[in-house]
């Protein structure tokens, strides 16, 4: 059982130090438990908020513990009368080969499944973090405007395509014109502004000539500085995630604009409201996995997939996600 252990926590961008491989005997799973064969990890930007200990809204992976993730899992011996020998199911396993469960939050995957890997991004957490926030906290209406940044990843991508299926017109933030060009020719959106290249405040006000009513906010940082002049009145942010600052040290340089962002707040009456996707609309998962099931069923729904191979590529390929490398879901095939 090979896995990945956190080794010591990172000062800024995770590096060699950070995690180390080792290899334990293949755990038994007692009465009651499973042993889950992982074939699919999951890399998603939390995991770097993970290995930190700073206050968050979950434990920190210990030193000296694998790292967690979600996974696809291949049931390899079951102790279990609710699961099967060769069952597929939607774990929790982390960066490992093998992992036990007593079967608490396994999610069963069809027998039948044309991308099972999809169950981790589209079909998934991402996939559902972008339709209930959405729904509960962007409230689009037709006609709308709606921006996203991290426009090809697959929070952003799920989210500006719900966005034109829904009537508003989409408009993604990405970086680089061949992400940008995607966006538009293959997920749909309006427009697509490049935040990497000179002009970008200007590109985004020309694609935004209405103003923004939806800003879904993934990154932070510089993109949200170009953002914030172009909300409308009552405009409504999710605010899902900050990729630009998960290895930041330090806050930016720079004089303190906090009371300006609190007065364009209160001017405009923007509502901005932050969200732990299974913390606050877990309930709501039911109603996500058919809705969207029939979307990507019948075409309505893109979804670009990264399939890295070797679970020992993990690390490289996570601080590769965080550095903007990665065009599309990464998921490491581990069997
Ligand atoms: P992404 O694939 O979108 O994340 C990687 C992408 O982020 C990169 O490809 C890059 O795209 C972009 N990025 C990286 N660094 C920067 C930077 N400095 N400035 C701007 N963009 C950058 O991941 P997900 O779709 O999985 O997640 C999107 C966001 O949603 C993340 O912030 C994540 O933490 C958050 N999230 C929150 C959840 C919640 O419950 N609140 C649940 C799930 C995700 P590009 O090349 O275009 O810059």
């Amino acid at each position: 059982n090979r896995r990945w252990v956190l080794a010591e926590r990172p000062k800024g961008e995770p590096n060699e130090n950070t995690l180390r491989l080792e290899t334990a005997p293949v755990p038994e799973p007692k009465q009651g438990e499973v042993l889950l064969a992982t074939e699919f990890l999951s890399l998603d930007p939390y995991m770097r908020g993970r290995m930190s200990d700073a206050p968050s809204y979950a434990a920190p992976v210990e030193i000296g513990q694998p790292m967690v993730g979600g996974t696809v899992a291949r049931v390899a011996k079951s102790n279990n009368p609710n699961f099967a020998e060769g069952d597929r199911v939607v774990s929790f396993s982390g960066w490992q080969d093998y992992a036990v469960s007593d079967g608490t939050g396994l999610n069963k995957l069809p027998a039948e499944m044309a991308n099972p890997s999809w169950a981790l991004g589209v079909l998934g957490m991402p996939g559902f973090t972008a339709w209930a926030g959405l729904r509960e906290i962007g409230k689009p209406k037709p006609g709308e405007t709606l921006v996203v940044g991290g426009a090809t990843g697959p929070v952003g991508s799920t989210v500006g395509q719900i966005a034109k299926l829904q009537g508003l017109r989409a408009v993604g933030i990405a970086g680089g014109p061949e992400k940008c060009r995607h966006a538009v020719e293959t997920l749909g959106f309006d427009a697509c502004v490049d935040y990497k290249a000179e002009s970008f405040a200007q590109d985004l006000a020309r694609e935004t000539p209405d103003g923004i009513d939806v800003y879904w906010e993934n990154v932070g940082g510089a993109v949200f500085d170009a953002v914030l002049p172009r909300l409308n009145t009552a405009a409504r942010i999710p605010l899902c995630g900050l990729i630009s600052q998960y290895n930041a040290t330090a806050l930016p340089e720079g004089p303190d604009r906090m009371n300006w962002l609190m007065g364009q707040m209160l001017r405009k009456r923007i509502t901005m409201r932050g969200f732990i996707i299974f913390d606050d609309f877990g309930h709501l998962y039911p109603e996500f996995a058919k809705e969207m099931g029939q979307w990507v069923a019948d075409g309505k729904i893109a979804y670009r997939e990264e399939m890295i191979e070797g679970l020992e590529q993990a690390p490289q390929a996570f601080v590769g996600l965080l550095r903007g490398e990665a065009f599309g879901k990464r998921v490491i095939r581990v069997a």
